[in-house]
């Protein structure tokens, strides 16, 4: 083994740590909830995506235990050669129905991570000649779209974050054949929601796809938990929509809806869906009643609860030079400024039993470092209350 490798890489960590870059990984026990153990210590935890308290909801539990017992524990191939199961068809085909109100002549289709389903989406929407197509993409959009257009060898435009002004100059001087928006629905270190009528509309007069990942989105945003579509009452065949499922949903995994013709071009050449093996059939199966809780009442009081809970944290007092981002999401984020003063925020919190993450670069631009505050409807008011008190009690009185 060659030592300069290892020193050089060495050095990279080391210059990680000098810069309070280096990231570290907290171990918890026990099912994900608002009380959790982290490195044995109990905490009250505003870092999860479960926005709606079903990563340990007993009906998903009892579920995915039904799961295993019907299907066993993994899908033994990818879905092209064997993986398919039954369930994963039948969550497919609920996927679509739920959907249906949003897009023309859907089909959805099953991935094991949104990350894959990125990467699927702008490789295949972007082929079969790369170089006739335009991906443009937000300025804030989540890594796995930026990898996925970094993958697909098309030229990639970036505009301003919810520029729809400066997108439009960009798609009117364009030529290319195949052109495609891509923006995340709510940014996921901002808590912003995109503006995605109008976005629809560009897209519609310059003959370009919409491509909408909606990971922070589905199952809390609208009335039935169907996203950012059902937010903004939207439905068109330019729409691609990309769903999570280890947010909301509770338990892992991702979903595609769109016209018909789009999902039978994903099965037929998006290499990150051909060429790994399917999720646990189990997984899918237990996804059946996430979804039924997400569209049913279950889903109705927790969205609504999740909205009373981001009043409650509105308009918070904050420490100088901190700044509270507008965002009508779970995703409630504090930007404070440098890596050294977030991590100190955080510590200060941990010391109190609150545990809120430090994001600092590439994740956020350099200087914009922060506090993400994700609620869930599993936090009770009592717990937000925790949470503000002590971030009041941080503002030195002067
Ligand atoms: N898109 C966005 C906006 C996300 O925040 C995430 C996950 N953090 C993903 C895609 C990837 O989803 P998954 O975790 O299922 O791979």
């Amino acid at each position: 083994m060659s030592t300069t490798l290892i020193t050089a890489l060495r050095q990279q960590i080391e210059h990680l740590d000098a810069q309070d870059l280096r990231r570290r990984r907290r171990i918890t026990t026990g099912a994900c909830a608002p009380w959790v153990e982290v490195d044995g210590q109990r905490v009250l935890s505003f870092n999860s995506n479960d926005y709606l308290g079903l990563a340990a909801d007993a009906r998903v539990v009892e579920a995915l235990r039904e799961g295993a017992s019907l299907y066993g524990a993994g899908s033994g191939a990818s879905h092209l050669v064997s993986g398919h199961s039954k369930a994963h068809a039948q969550l497919e085909e609920r996927l679509a129905q739920f959907m249906s109100p949003h897009l023309e002549r859907v089909r959805a289709l099953h991935f094991s991570s949104g990350y894959m389903a990125n990467l699927a989406l702008l490789t295949a929407l972007t082929g079969p000649e790369p170089r006739e197509a335009v991906i443009f993409s937000d300025a804030l959009n989540h890594a796995s779209l930026i990898d996925g257009a970094r993958l697909s060898r098309a030229a990639v435009k970036i505009y301003p974050h919810g520029d729809v002004a400066a997108l439009e100059v960009m798609l009117a001087a364009s030529t290319a054949r195949t052109k495609l928006v891509v923006t995340d629905s709510v940014f996921s270190m901002d808590g912003d929601v995109a503006p995605l009528p109008e976005l629809l509309m560009l897209c519609e007069r310059h003959g370009a796809w919409l491509l909408v990942d909606d990971a922070h989105g589905f199952g809390v945003l609208g009335e039935h938990g169907r996203g950012a579509l059902e937010h903004f009452s939207l439905c068109s065949s330019s729409i691609v929509y990309m769903g999570t499922l280890g947010k909301a949903a509770g338990i892992s995994g991702a979903f595609v809806a769109a016209h018909e013709t789009v999902i039978e071009w994903l099965v037929q050449r998006a290499r990150s869906y051909i060429y790994t093996t399917a999720g646990a059939p189990a997984l899918a199966h237990a996804l059946l009643t996430s979804l039924e809780l997400i569209a049913g009442d279950v889903g109705h009081t927790r969205r609504a609860h999740l909205a009373a809970l981001r009043q409650q944290l509105r308009a918070l007092r904050l420490p100088l030079g901190w700044r509270q981002l507008v965002s009508e999401t779970a995703i409630q984020p504090l930007v404070i400024g440098s890596n050294a003063d977030v991590l100190q925020a955080a510590d200060t919190l941990l010391a109190q039993g609150l545990w809120v993450s430090a994001i600092r670069a590439p994740t956020v631009p350099a200087g914009t470092a922060r506090l993400r505050i994700t609620l869930s409807a599993a936090h009770t008011a009592q717990d937000v209350a925790q949470l503000k008190n002590a971030l009041q009690a941080m503002v030195v009185e002067v």
